[in-house]
Order: C-alpha cells, then sequence, then structure tokens
C-alpha cells in the first residue's frame, strides 16, 4: 500500500524530477567548486521546512526524513558534480557554462533523490525508520567528496546504503546489478626519466630518454599479460608519453603517466610494486635517473551480496523495470566505495540510453545525453528499496 503511495507521487512529481535535472544541466559546476549546486540543493530542502545540514565534509548536504515510527536508518546517495567538458549537443537546456557539463548524469542522481525525499516527507505520518539523503560533492576528482562527508559524520547511525548510476550504454527499463566488485580502484603513475640529452649525431654521448621510456613502456605490458594471475583483472595504460624536442635533439627527459585499473586490493598491492621494479630495474639498466610517483585514487566498488539480493528482489516490484541483468564489472572508478567500506549496501545502474538512438554517446562525452525516463525508475527503485528495508529481518 504504501510503496503504491509512493509511486503515485513519485509519477506525480515526474515532470518536476525534469525541470530539476534540466535547470541543474543547464548550471554545472566542477568538482570542489559545486557551491551554488549546493546552495539549490539546500534551498530545496529548506523550502519544504526538511532539516538539512550544509558543508558536509566540504560541499556536501545530508538531509534527515524521520518516520513517526522506529526503525532502520537508511542512506541513499546522490552525487552533483559536473565536468570539465564543452557541452556539443543541440539540447534546449544544455549547459549555460562554457567548458563545463553534466556529462555523466549526476545532475539526473540530484533531481532524482530530491524529488524521493519530497515524497518521503510528506509520507513520513506512515513511514516507519530514518532517511539519510546524501547529496554528494565532488564524485569526478579524486580524492572525492565521499571520505570527508563520511569523517564529517553523514554515515551516523546508518544501518545500509544504497546508490545508483544513470547508465547510458543500458537500455531504459533495464536495472543491472552486481554482488562482489562492480566497479574498479583506480590508480595513477607518473615517471619522469631523465638522461643525458645531446646532437642527434652522437647517440654515445648521450643516455636517450625516448630510448629508455619506450623500454619502459614495454616493459609495464608485461604487468597484467605475464605477471597477473589470468584470472583476476587488471589494466595498465600508459597514456601520455611527452619528449619534445626538434629533430636533431636526443632527448633529455621524457615524462609518462597512466593509470592502473584493479577489482582486487592484492592485485593492486602487486601491481603497483612491480610498476616500482621495473621502474628501478629499467634505470639500474639504462645508468639514468628516474622520478616515479604512484596515486593511489578511489577503491574497487564491492557490493555487499545480501543488500544486493535484496536491492533485486525490490527492483522485482517495480513495473517500469523490465529487465534486470548482472552487470559486469566496469573498469570505471567511483568513490561510492568508501560508503561500503562503512556500512553495508549496494551500487547499482539504472539503464539510460535515450530514445531513438543507436549508438548513445558514452559517459564523459561532449553530446552525452541520458533518458530521463531512467530518472522515475531510479526513484521509484530507490525509493523500493528505503521503505522495504525496514521489514528486513
Ligand atoms: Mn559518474
Amino acid at each position: 500500500m504504501t510503496i503504491q503511495t509512493l509511486f503515485q507521487k513519485l509519477e506525480q512529481s515526474y515532470d518536476e524530477m525534469v525541470n530539476i535535472r534540466r535547470y541543474l544541466h543547464q548550471h554545472p559546476e566542477l568538482s570542489f567548486q559545486e557551491v551554488q549546486t549546493a546552495k539549490y540543493i539546500a534551498d530545496f530542502y529548506k523550502n519544504l521546512g526538511i532539516e538539512v545540514k550544509e558543508n558536509v565534509g566540504g560541499n556536501g548536504v545530508v538531509a534527515r526524513i524521520k518516520g513517526k515510527y522506529p526503525g532502520k536508518t537508511v542512506a541513499l546517495r546522490a552525487d552533483f558534480d559536473a565536468l570539465p567538458i564543452h557541452e556539443e549537443t543541440d539540447l534546449p537546456y544544455k549547459s549555460k557554462v562554457p567548458g563545463v557539463m553534466h556529462a555523466c548524469g549526476h545532475d539526473g542522481h540530484t533531481a532524482t533523490l530530491l524529488v524521493l525525499a519530497k515524497t518521503l516527507f510528506e509520507m513520513k505520518d506512515e513511514l516507519a525508520g530514518e532517511y539519510v539523503m546524501i547529496h554528494q560533492h565532488a564524485e569526478e576528482f579524486a580524492p572525492g567528496g565521499a571520505i570527508s562527508m563520511i569523517q564529517d559524520g553523514c554515515l551516523e547511525g546508518v544501518d545500509v546504503i544504497f546508490g545508483t548510476h544513470l547508465w547510458s550504454p543500458v537500455p531504459c527499463g533495464t536495472i543491472s546489478y552486481r554482488t562482489g566488485p562492480i566497479m574498479a580502484a583506480a590508480d595513477r603513475f607518473e615517471i619522469k626519466i631523465q638522461g643525458y640529452g645531446g646532437h642527434g649525431a652522437q647517440p654515445h654521448k648521450t643516455k636517450d630518454a625516448i630510448v629508455i621510456a619506450s623500454q619502459l613502456v614495454m616493459n609495464l605490458q608485461q604487468i597484467v599479460s605475464r605477471r597477473v594471475d589470468p584470472i583476476d583483472s587488471a589494466v595498465v595504460t600508459v597514456a601520455s608519453f611527452v619528449a619534445e624536442n626538434a629533430f636533431n635533439v636526443i632527448a633529455d627527459t621524457a615524462k609518462l603517466s597512466g593509470t592502473v585499473r584493479t577489482f582486487n586490493e592484492n592485485v593492486r598491492d602487486f601491481i603497483e610494486e612491480e610498476i616500482e621494479r621495473i621502474v628501478k630495474g629499467t634505470c639500474l639498466a639504462a645508468g639514468c635517473e628516474i622520478e616515479y610517483e604512484y596515486h593511489r585514487g578511489y577503491p574497487a566498488v564491492v557490493n555487499h551480496e545480501v543488500e544486493t539480493d535484496f536491492l533485486v528482489s525490490c527492483a522485482k516490484n517495480v513495473a517500469d523495470v523490465e529487465n534486470i541483468v548482472m552487470a559486469a564489472p566496469e573498469m570505471g572508478g567511483e568513490d561510492f566505495a568508501y560508503y561500503l567500506q562503512h556500512v553495508k549496501g549496494t551500487f547499482f545502474f539504472t539503464g539510460a540510453e535515450p530514445d531513438n538512438v543507436e549508438n548513445p554517446y558514452p559517459h564523459h562525452h561532449p553530446k552525452f545525453d541520458i533518458n530521463e525516463k531512467a530518472l522515475l525508475i531510479a526513484a521509484k527503485t530507490l525509493g523500493t528499496a528505503a521503505l522495504n528495508y525496514q521489514t528486513v529481518e
């Protein structure tokens, strides 16, 4: 009964959800600079008379909605930062900020959570438990907003957390879930090879940084192909190789940078050690200096089994959900990972492929778009999970 009321109210608020999403889409802000977006979110709650905490661990905003009856505390999370991308769509509500764009759907996440919060607040007299709306800043840029929001108490008293990502590669109407790792740990490395430059005609008087760096690139390729157990997944990508000189100059320096993606902490540790060993070995063999830095980004998003099964059972009750499929693990990173290190929960994808599009533009593309109908599906699924969790033993 309560769930039916929730669905009705959400359906009635669909236009509002879309309007909020489009407003946010026009006014994107970069990670750690989302001051106006945070204010917009906080004002939404204040106008409804909902208790809201601002500046949680930075620009984060947390609202708590208490049901009339005692029960469990369920957290729902939506992120709200945008990307340094110049929007190239022809949408009437395209970004008004040059070079900044909601190209990952976080505008939709925020609209979904705000309207769901409003609905739960309207229903509070029939509800048990407490609902913690975590509006997280800075998901796109490590160290991310999740860590500081957790340190600032956003998970206090929380029994379980659910989060979703609108996902344009998956058809609208599909919920995609996974037990265990669903998104990868994302690390970054920087390497500077200090050779000894010189005349292009006198290689014997130099230490050619380009040749040394090239060997290093090829050696790094063997970590995944020859050192990591083939049953484990991992990526080592050298994404940048910079050593620009005139045509008759042997390079004095070369700089490499790249990313490492893993699902398992042991594999992550192993690859970090391997990179360091290969850097040192190459350095020794070439007789040059090499500076090396390894920066750990977000850990893998590892979903809890019982809560993932529970989420799937909830999604089955949502009529708009036509398909529920097991997700292949994504090599992208997400700082939702940190919440799951503190409390039980699950992170899932809500299919958001735009209508009448054969090949949707990928997330982080200047022409990226989502299917707005997915907002309602996300709200219903998250809302069902929040309410049904009260009956879990
Ligand atoms: Mn994202």
